[in-house]
């Protein structure tokens, strides 16, 4: 599913931002990011952005906030993990085909920052921005709890619950192996 093209507050012309800044909130969603599919069922709820877009010459700034909830299974149990996030933007946008940086920072430090978009001297469109913060809040990997005791290898019960039969009886993995060793040995 591609992004609306005109009509929607994240697509902003250009001539409408006044001299002292637009200011800009809004809520996006899940379906309205197009995100890569593995993202797109760990988006449930709306993303919130908020921000104020400034333009000086050519060159448009966004600063502001995008915030929302990754929905994750835990990486060891599979609990679902809900993870807040909200993230602090600034970014720069360029005319199409400009890779010119803006020579000073004289918006705090946007000249460090690697992620330059553009616009198309009309229109300038957020979604892009949005998205790319959205994916990167991604955790690489989740977890319930720090020390989440996971699921039995042998049952899949879960161990934060409490201690499964299988675990109680063979214990340590590495002797059922040695158990298996011996028993062909003895065949
Ligand atoms: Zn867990
Ligand atoms: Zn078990």
């Amino acid at each position: 599913m591609s992004p609306p093209l005109s009509g929607h507050v994240l697509i902003v012309d250009l001539a409408k931002i006044p001299a002292h800044g637009l200011r800009l909130e809004t809520e996006i969603g899940p379906a309205e990011l197009a995100l890569p599919e593995d993202e797109q069922l760990s988006i449930t709820a709306p993303v919130h952005v908020q921000g104020r877009l400034t333009k000086v010459m050519e060159q448009v700034y966004f600063h502001g906030s995008i915030g929302g909830t990754v929905v994750t299974p835990c990486s060891r149990c599979l609990e679902v993990v809900n993870d807040e996030f909200d993230v602090e933007v600034r970014r720069v946008f360029l005319p199409l085909g400009s890779n010119r940086i803006p020579s000073d920072a004289d918006e705090g430090g946007v000249t460090d920052d690697l992620d330059v978009y553009s616009h198309d001297g009309l229109r300038i469109n957020l979604y892009s921005l949005v998205r790319d913060q959205v994916v990167m809040a991604f955790p690489v990997q989740t977890l319930c709890r720090e020390d989440c005791a996971g699921l039995c290898q042998a049952c899949g019960a879960n161990l934060n619950e409490q201690p499964c039969t299988c675990q109680i009886e063979s214990g340590d993995p590495r002797f059922a192996v040695l158990k298996h060793l011996k028993s062909s040995e003895s065949t």
